[in-house]
């Protein structure tokens, strides 16, 4: 719990691992956009335990402009608790997570705004296009988005990031979500509000190399679907279901068969098809819910989402509870 009497109009929310190649630029670009739009502004970059120079680099910005402040994580924990992380401590009266590089155009920063003066409460920017992406990343983020968009409950906007306004009424929303798996584009949709979008041609990375491979990405589409979805626990019950009445229905054939044919061993192959059949199918569900399993033991364990070794700009107004963190 945070409180702070030094508010600001926008917060840009900026999770930082590895980036020292883009900050230079990266921060040109959003203090001329945030310069023209007149408002007062904080850049809360969080460096996500980079092994490279980015936390120096961030320093460096931060005694130019102290308007830029810096959460420093104790370890990588990952963009979605980095950007969590970064959440906790805005004050603006807006919120906007952008990648670092720079991705996610800052000039769409004024369309954002724009929109949010109109009195939308989440301003989503979705993609048009997504250059620079293999077609194996395209095919497979659009499936993902059509089977996330039909097993969840709430609706998940498609080819939409993280980059996106936020009113401070979600973003005091999302920060009642205390979840570990934190599948943070679907806990933007999740809170509702009132919500919009706006398009954009989304670029190539300008520095340095994605942090995802395939594997990463399986897993965090896995984390959406098992944190946004009950589906691939309940199908099971419709599908045991139609086994046991197939069964059924065999059964009652084996039974007329042996009392009108008598005694009639061959099977072999019917009784292992059926055997490995069911065998299959049951490590299947286990394997399913072992993954529920596994997210109940994180969520119980209740370990906090991050630590934060120490944080640059945030003045004694802030007064974190039931923390030691070393603010600077
Ligand atoms: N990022 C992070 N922690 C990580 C991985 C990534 O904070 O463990 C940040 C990264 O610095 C960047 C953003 O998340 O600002 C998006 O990462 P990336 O560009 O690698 O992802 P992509 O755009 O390929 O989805
Ligand atoms: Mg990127």
């Amino acid at each position: 719990m945070y409180y702070n009497l030094d508010l600001v109009d926008i917060s840009i929310v900026v999770p930082c691992y590895n980036e020292e190649l883009n900050l230079d630029y990266l921060f040109k670009e959003i203090e001329s956009v945030l310069s023209t739009l007149k408002m007062t502004y904080e850049i809360i970059c969080i460096n996500d335990g980079s092994t490279d120079h980015t936390l120096n680099c961030l320093i460096e910005h931060h005694h130019r402009n102290p308007r830029i402040k810096i959460v420093n994580l104790s370890r990588n924990f990952g963009k979605e608790i980095a950007l969590s992380a970064g959440i906790d401590y805005t004050t603006g009266a807006a919120v906007i997570p952008i990648d670092a590089d720079l991705q996610d155009p800052p000039e769409l920063i004024h369309q954002l705004v724009a929109k949010w003066r109109e009195g939308y409460d989440v301003v989503n920017a979705t993609r048009r296009s997504r250059q620079g992406e293999s077609w194996l990343k395209r095919f497979s983020a659009n499936a993902f988005y059509q089977t996330i968009g039909k097993m969840s409950r709430v609706p998940i906007p498609h080819n939409t990031g993280d980059f996106r306004l936020l009113d401070r009424r979600a973003v005091e929303a999302i920060k009642k979500m205390p979840e570990r798996t934190r599948f943070m584009k679907g806990l933007f949709a999740w809170v509702g509000f009132k919500q919009t979008s706006i398009l954009f041609d989304r670029k190539p990375r300008y520095q340095g190399k994605t942090k995802w491979n395939y594997w990463k990405l399986w897993n965090f589409a896995l984390d959406g679907i098992f944190s946004f979805s009950f589906l691939p626990l309940k199908i099971w019950s419709y599908i045991g279901l139609l086994i046991s009445f197939l069964s059924f229905l065999y059964a009652t054939i084996l039974v007329i068969r042996t009392i009108v044919y008598g005694i009639d061993v061959p099977g072999y192959a019917s009784l292992m098809v059926g055997i490995l059949f069911l065998g299959g199918i049951q490590l299947l569900i286990l394997g399913l819910i072992g993954e529920y399993i596994g997210r109940i033991y994180e969520e119980v364990k209740g370990r906090p989402l991050y630590f934060v070794r120490d944080a640059h700009g945030f003045e004694s107004k802030i007064i974190q509870k039931n923390s030691n963190t070393k603010i600077e």
